[in-house]
């Protein structure tokens, strides 16, 4: 198996790359917004509780987003691999996935964080809202939210990852394809890694 986070803060192209990743490597995308949104759209009552955190720009609790993925990996159970985007977003969804994992004999292989100039974050987001629907793109204050919760909450992830040697910063400016081609270059080594562990 191979399982990859995208990782970074929002509007950093993860979900673009997302795209380009699972096709070419056949993984399952999970991502956590399409799941809420989704849950918003079907008006179910995860969506409309998710719905209050999203649209001020917070995040939704541990143990809703946590469930989702749990349920989703059940759902796949016969996966080559997944690509998680947007999960996990906290410490404590960090660890939650860990285990989550362990439970079905694999882990984390690669997380890849997209860095991107705050600047040019809200420029893209801003552009985004435009013709995405996504009240939260829409709102500046309600952006700048979400980057001030990047910081508190979600950056914390990247060192539990890079503690265990995880962890690859990716510059996210530039074409889409040179970006996409700096990601399966990192992917790639791990997958050679992978084939030559199984004939050793
Ligand atoms: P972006 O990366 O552009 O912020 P997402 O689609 O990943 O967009 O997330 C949109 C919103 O959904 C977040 O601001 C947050 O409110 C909620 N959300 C998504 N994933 C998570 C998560 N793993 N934990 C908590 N909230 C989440």
């Amino acid at each position: 198996m191979f399982n990859l986070i995208l990782f970074g803060p929002p509007g950093s192209g993860k979900g673009t790359q997302s795209d380009r990743l699972v096709e070419k490597y056949g993984l399952v995308h999970l991502s956590t917004g399409n799941l809420l949104r989704s849950e918003i759209a079907e008006k179910t009552p995860l969506g409309i509780e998710a719905k209050n955190f999203i649209d001020k720009g917070q995040l939704v609790p541990d143990e809703v987003v946590i469930g989702m993925i749990d349920n989703s990996l059940e759902q796949h159970r016969d996966a080559k691999g997944f690509l998680f985007d947007g999960f996990p977003r906290t410490a404590n969804q960090a660890k939650a996935l860990d285990k989550l994992l362990e439970l079905k004999r694999t882990t984390i292989h690669n997380v890849l964080a997209l860095e991107v100039s705050e600047e040019e974050l809200v420029k893209r987001l801003l552009e985004r809202g435009k013709t995405s629907g996504r009240s939260d793109d829409t709102d500046e204050a309600v952006i700048r939210n979400r980057f001030s919760v990047y910081q508190n909450e979600t950056a914390p992830v990247a060192d539990h990852y890079k503690a265990q040697h995880k962890f690859k910063a990716i510059p996210g400016e530039g074409s889409v394809e040179e970006i996409s081609a700096a990601l399966s270059e990192q992917i790639d080594k791990t997958l050679d890694r992978q084939q030559q562990e199984a004939f050793e």
